[in-house]
């Protein structure tokens, strides 16, 4: 109930649904013809090859700074296009990881502390600042899919709405970054857990 401000895929007469569920009903009112393949699971180190090389894009709406890593970190080492978006309060960023470009951890090396930085249950979100970093993943995938337009590979889309303001940055491969450099520490997946838990941000 507390997240439904900014789900446009349920409504409270959802409640007590899974989400899965609720959003393959609520897409195929949209489009009865759309091909929806529902997969009720957690993305985990153990599953996450198997979930993601089934599909050409990927795109992250996950809510945990661990599992946006492991998604970047998998996106890497598969070789995986993937959109990765975050919001948080009234702002938040994305940015298009494709093989050969910078990568998450080429910007932000690990997973903020957990006593530095506040969940979206902690801090909360605006619906509307979820539209915006939605909306700009989508168009993001489309252009992936189209092969058309300019991704943000190696560039980062940042909205604060509370300030008004949007920037985009550019920024290089990190030649230290620890997944996609040629010194990687972070290079089997099946070994992941091992070798991510340094700080301890782990999913098990
Ligand atoms: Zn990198």
């Amino acid at each position: 109930l507390s997240n439904l401000n900014r789900q446009v895929l349920y409504s409270q007469s959802d409640i007590g649904l899974l989400k899965v569920d609720a959003a393959v009903r609520r897409l195929r009112a949209i489009d009865p013809a759309i091909r929806l393949e529902a997969r009720r699971e957690n993305v985990q180190p153990s599953n996450v090859a198997e979930v993601m090389n089934a599909y050409d894009v990927v795109i992250d709406g996950t809510d945990a700074f661990e599992t946006k890593f492991l998604l970047n970190d998998a996106a890497v080492l598969l070789g995986k296009p993937l959109v990765h978006g975050a919001v948080l309060q009234w702002g938040g960023q994305v940015l298009t990881v494709l093989p050969g470009w910078p990568c998450l951890r080429c910007l932000f090396r690990d997973p903020p502390e957990p006593e530095v930085v506040q969940t979206c249950e902690e801090a909360g979100i605006i619906g509307a600042a979820t539209g915006v970093i939605g909306s700009v993943q989508a168009e993001e995938a489309i252009k992936l899919v189209l092969g058309v337009g300019t991704p943000l590979s190696g560039r980062i889309f940042q909205h604060d709405g509370l300030r008004g303001a949007t920037r985009i940055t550019e920024f290089r491969r990190d030649p230290d970054c620890p997944v996609c450099s040629a010194h990687a520490t972070i290079n089997d997946l099946s070994r992941y857990v091992d070798q991510v838990s340094a700080r301890g941000h782990v999913l098990v």
